[in-house]
């Protein structure tokens, strides 16, 4: 008889599950769980291009109603789950429906961090994590309200460069020191938060908020270094928490994530991880664990899980990859380019190689601004382990490739 893998959350990871296990297996019953009544969509034009008013339509969730129904893959739109049974492999909905299952995969995702303060329930203080939440945010931005931006970070400075381009004034608060810090070395964030600047974006950095107070016309914000700023929007981008509430109940390892092998295997039997949701060992240094909120996890690593549920083996190793798109400029970052001590910075009018290499000349991880053809050269040296000369690197007229 054929198996029944059901699929808890119905996100890209859900989707691209789904689609995995279709290719390799012709029989096996799939059903999708998810909690909103929308097809499995992509998240990345949300804060861009469906803010501009440029709304994707269709294209925006890849694979039309069609194709589940001609794929045989079950979707349960707007039907949560509430419960895992592992001992006997059957999960519980809010309905109050039970279905058995085989094999059951989580691609939970993440949700947004609200802002611990007062007045944060405010209706103008908004989050960005779903497309109802970019619906309403777009609905808003229209009306070229004047936005106050909480966070630096990835969504912070995306929507900040949208609503800038709709003609809102945007200001930016950041609590650390400067922006994307997670993720880019200063001299990068130094360029972002210039790029910003040059287009009237405000920037305040060590600007934590002690408190919202939500007034008749305007929402006040009240720094914790006593300045006051009135907006009439606000948007909090402080980061996102991965969704492992049921995956914790049911007695799964979490920490920060399901933890996982690398094809999304769990600590309990014929239970996997996908996407966001997993944490999994870190392809770039085998002795530490890695969880991704990214485009790239979402979409590759559930193929590994699908392989592994029908007992291939196809590891998930891929170098870290994201990238943003700011006003023009596209930021791409390949592995771990803020943990190594040596940065090299390739330039050529406004395009910009950023390699970071450890003390043995290893390339360890890359920034490119607006350079993403050197994407798969550098990914290539990355995946080399090669000790490289660095002076020879910092030398424009070498090219890359020549380092191969
Ligand atoms: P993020 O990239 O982690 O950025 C959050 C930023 O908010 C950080 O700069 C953080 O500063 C700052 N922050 C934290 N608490 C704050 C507070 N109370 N007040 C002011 N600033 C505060 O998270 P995100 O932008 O919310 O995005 C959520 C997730 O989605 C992230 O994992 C992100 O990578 C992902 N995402 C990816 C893309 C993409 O790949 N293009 C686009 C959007 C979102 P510290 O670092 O100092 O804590």
């Amino acid at each position: 008889m054929a198996r029944r893998i059901i699929i808890v959350g119905a996100g890209q990871a859900g989707r691209r599950c789904a689609e995995a296990l279709r290719e390799l297996d012709a029989a096996a019953e799939i059903m999708i769980f998810g909690a909103e009544a929308h097809l499995p969509y992509d998240r990345p034009p949300l804060s861009k291009s469906v803010l501009l008013g440029r709304d994707p339509g269709p294209a925006l969730f890849v694979r039309r109603a069609e194709y589940y129904a001609e794929q045989h893959i079950t979707l349960h739109l707007g039907e949560v789950v509430t419960r895992l049974h592992t001992q006997n492999k059957r999960i519980e909905t809010a309905q109050g429906r039970s279905f058995a299952y085989d094999v059951l995969v989580l691609a939970t995702g993440a949700k947004a961090r609200g802002l611990a303060v007062t007045g944060a329930d405010d209706a103008r203080v908004m989050t960005l994590r779903s497309l109802d939440d970019a619906r309403a945010l777009q609905a808003q931005l229209a009306e070229k309200p004047k936005l106050a931006v909480i966070g630096g970070g990835l969504i912070g400075l995306e929507v900040a460069a949208s609503a800038r381009l709709l003609g809102c004034a945007v200001d930016v608060l950041e609590a650390g020191e400067r922006l994307m810090a997670r993720g880019v070395p200063a001299s990068i964030s130094r360029r972002m938060a210039a790029l910003h600047q040059e287009h009237g974006v405000a920037l305040h950095f060590n600007a934590g908020l002690e408190r919202i107070e939500g007034a008749d016309r305007e929402v006040i914000l009240h720094l914790k270094n006593g300045r006051r700023l009135a907006v009439d929007l606000v948007l909090v981008g402080i980061g996102a928490t991965p969704e492992t509430s049921l995956a914790a109940e049911a007695g799964l390892a979490v920490a920060d994530g399901i933890l996982t092998d690398h094809a999304g295997r769990t600590s309990l039997p014929d239970i996997y991880a996908a996407g966001e949701v997993a944490r999994f060992p870190n392809p770039l240094r085998p002795e530490a664990s890695m969880r991704q909120e990214t485009w790239q996890v979402a979409q590759q690593q559930p193929v590994a899980v699908a392989h592994a549920i029908m007992g291939q083996e196809k590891p998930y190793e891929e170098i870290p990859w994201h990238w943003t798109d700011q006003f023009d400029c596209n930021l791409q970052v390949l592995g771990e380019p803020n943990e190594q001590p040596h940065q090299i910075e390739r330039a050529e009018g406004e395009r910009l190689t950023l390699l970071a290499c450890d003390s043995d000349g290893r390339l360890r991880g890359a920034i490119l601004i607006n350079n993403g053809r050197e994407a798969t050269l550098c990914r290539r040296l990355i995946a080399s382990g090669k000790g490289l000369d660095r002076a020879a690197l910092s030398d424009i007229a070498q090219p890359l490739r020549g380092f191969l």
